[in-house]
């Protein structure tokens, strides 16, 4: 990018945070500038939802495609009334039992929405995040925020604040380093103008969060099956996502079966001159003793694997690992969104 902009980088302890930065983040979100803040899913870069300009910057520091939209954020219920056009019983029911949380919910927009922020839909994607540094700084500018995942279009979502820097460094103008983030995955988008609620993304709050509340959703029928001619209703979904600059081969089965492939096959690319590694988990630690192996997590705690995957797909870059071998989860719960990003990083999906 020409024009290199002057990055502020500054810390926040989420438990006491300092209002003074928080107001000088707020300045800036109102001036058209472009602010990095901590969520509870990834990092957001984030502006004036309703400042085309300011909207413009996003897009520009992250090189995202124009017809990707975004997704603005809010603090309070009342603030999506002056958004959408209506809001049906079951989009407010949802947003009682899940907001601040990390879902997204779409709504049809009303003309103040910017067509930049939704990329000409009709629709607008909104959602109140819980963390409270994220909600401190949407409070004090008064105003609604766009805020996508704070990385480069196509890597890996940040999920601490050096991923930011490492990606956004003299693109934004402030990062704020909140800590890590605990869900580690994009929310979870929902589209409410369907006849029946459509899961578009998978995330944090899961369908069976979604059927507990409401009875009955349904998944996009593009991120069931992986067929190339379904197109995603969600346009980011249509993109390679989630990238490191190694190659990712994703391997599903029964776990002795995963790790028996995954010892042959990492023998097989070190011999053509790959330098592998090897995306494990607790459980599964002990099959590759001496091998270049990053534990996701607990498959006990599917948390644990979803707040680290995407710092393990960075960290690889970061040793010099060049083909990933990656295991798969199982598809309960959260465990559908990990594997929809592990899909998504992957080149490869081997069936064992
Ligand atoms: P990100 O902001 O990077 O977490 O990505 C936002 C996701 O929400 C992308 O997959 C978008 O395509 C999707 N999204 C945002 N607005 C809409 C909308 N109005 N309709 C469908 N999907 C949307
Ligand atoms: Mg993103």
């Amino acid at each position: 990018m020409k024009n290199k902009i002057n990055t502020k980088l500054v810390k926040i302890d989420p438990k006491n945070i300092d209002y003074k930065v928080i107001k000088e983040a707020a300045d800036i979100i109102n001036r058209g500038g472009t602010v990095v803040f901590p969520t509870e899913t990834v990092y957001g870069i984030g502006a004036d939802a309703l400042n085309d300009e300011a909207v413009d910057k996003i897009f520009k520091a992250k090189g995202r495609p124009q017809d990707n939209p975004l997704i603005v954020h809010i603090a309070q219920l009342d603030e999506i009334y002056s958004l959408v056009k209506e809001v049906p019983e079951e989009a407010r029911i949802l947003a009682e039992k899940f907001w601040p949380g990390p879902l997204t919910m779409i709504l049809y927009k009303k003309d103040i929405v910017p067509d930049k922020i939704t990329a000409g839909l009709n629709t607008v994607a909104l959602r109140m995040p819980e963390n409270e540094i994220a909600l401190a700084l949407i409070k004090e500018s008064k105003k609604p925020i766009a805020a996508p995942s704070a990385n480069t279009s196509g890597r890996p979502s940040p999920t601490l604040a050096s991923h930011v820097v490492e990606d956004l460094m003299g693109k934004v103008d402030m990062v704020i380093d909140g800590g890590s983030t605990y869900i580690g995955l994009e929310s979870t988008v929902l589209d409410m103008t369907s006849s029946l609620p459509m899961i578009l993304r998978p995330g944090g709050v899961t369908k069976e969060d979604i059927e507990s509340v409401l009875g009955e959703c349904c998944y996009d029928p593009a991120i069931i099956k992986s067929e190339d001619k379904i197109i995603p209703k969600s346009p980011g979904q249509k993109y390679k996502h989630y990238s490191p600059k190694a190659k990712v081969i994703l391997y599903k089965g029964s776990i002795e079966n995963i790790a028996k492939t995954i010892n042959e096959d990492y023998s097989k690319y070190k011999s053509l001159g790959f330098r592998p590694g090897i995306m494990s988990t607790v459980q599964t630690e002990k099959f590759y003793i001496g091998k270049t192996t990053i534990s996701m997590g607990d498959r006990t705690k599917p948390l644990t694997i979803s707040s680290n995957l995407f710092r393990g797909l960075r960290d690889f870059d970061h040793m010099g690992v060049t083909m990933i071998l990656a295991e798969a989860v199982d598809e309960k719960g959260i465990g559908k969104a990990i594997l929809n990003r592990l899909k998504k990083a992957a080149d490869k999906i081997v069936e064992v």
